[in-house]
């Protein structure tokens, strides 16, 4: 950026780049749209970044994003207690729900292991899931992780994690219909569908 460029735009340039796909050419494209904008527009949207960290926490069940703790989807009596579909990631979550063919509980795992980028157990939420286990409500986990090499290696430690602790625990994951490296947030609602009907037990 230009040295004699005015300090507040320098500023909100710096921050807009450090934005996921934004670099410093696409963030001062993006502030200068911005001060085309009708001063109402860029107001609401400064509030709207400013509300988001007063209005929005991670469900202490699931850990999703919500307003309001428990989710709507921990909250619900309606679901099945019984059954723990465990996903990556928050939208895998949203996307196996508005399939409306799973009626149970989700729990979000936080990532995956990969090694190769040094990313251990301890970047996943292992603890929150073992708490919730031990509850004794879940008779069965389903591993929603993927189809890609990660959420293998990352689905076998899940399972030897858990086995010794809880042996009556029924393990299980998506059917490999799926194709090969697919997300699960990626997935069509009717792949998903029969992914979960025909899910196999992790022996
Ligand atoms: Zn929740």
């Amino acid at each position: 950026m230009h040295s004699r460029a005015p300090a507040p735009l320098k500023a909100l340039v710096e921050q807009l780049a450090r934005l996921p796909g934004m670099g410093p050419k696409s963030a001062l494209r993006a502030a200068m749209a911005l001060l085309k904008w009708p001063e109402s527009e860029t107001r609401r949207l400064g509030s709207g970044i400013y509300d988001l960290r007063d209005a929005l926490h991670l469900c202490s069940r699931c850990g999703g994003l919500t307003a309001e703790d428990p989710c709507a989807i921990c909250a619900d009596a309606a679901r099945a207690r019984d059954i723990l579909c465990l996903v990556t990631e928050w939208d895998s979550m949203l996307t196996l729900d508005e399939g409306g063919f799973y009626h149970g509980q989700f729990m979000i795992l936080g990532g995956l292991l990969e090694p190769l980028a040094r990313k251990g157990s301890e970047a996943l939420e292992t603890e929150r899931l073992v708490r919730r286990l031990a509850e004794g409500e879940v008779k069965e986990l389903v591993l929603a992780l993927g189809a890609t090499l990660e959420a293998e290696n990352t689905a076998s430690f899940i399972r030897r994690m858990l086995s010794e602790r809880f042996p009556h625990l029924k393990i299980s994951r998506l059917a490999q219909g799926i194709p090969l490296g697919a997300e699960v947030k990626y997935m069509d609602k009717e792949t998903l569908r029969q992914s979960l009907q025909y899910r196999q037990e992790l022996a």
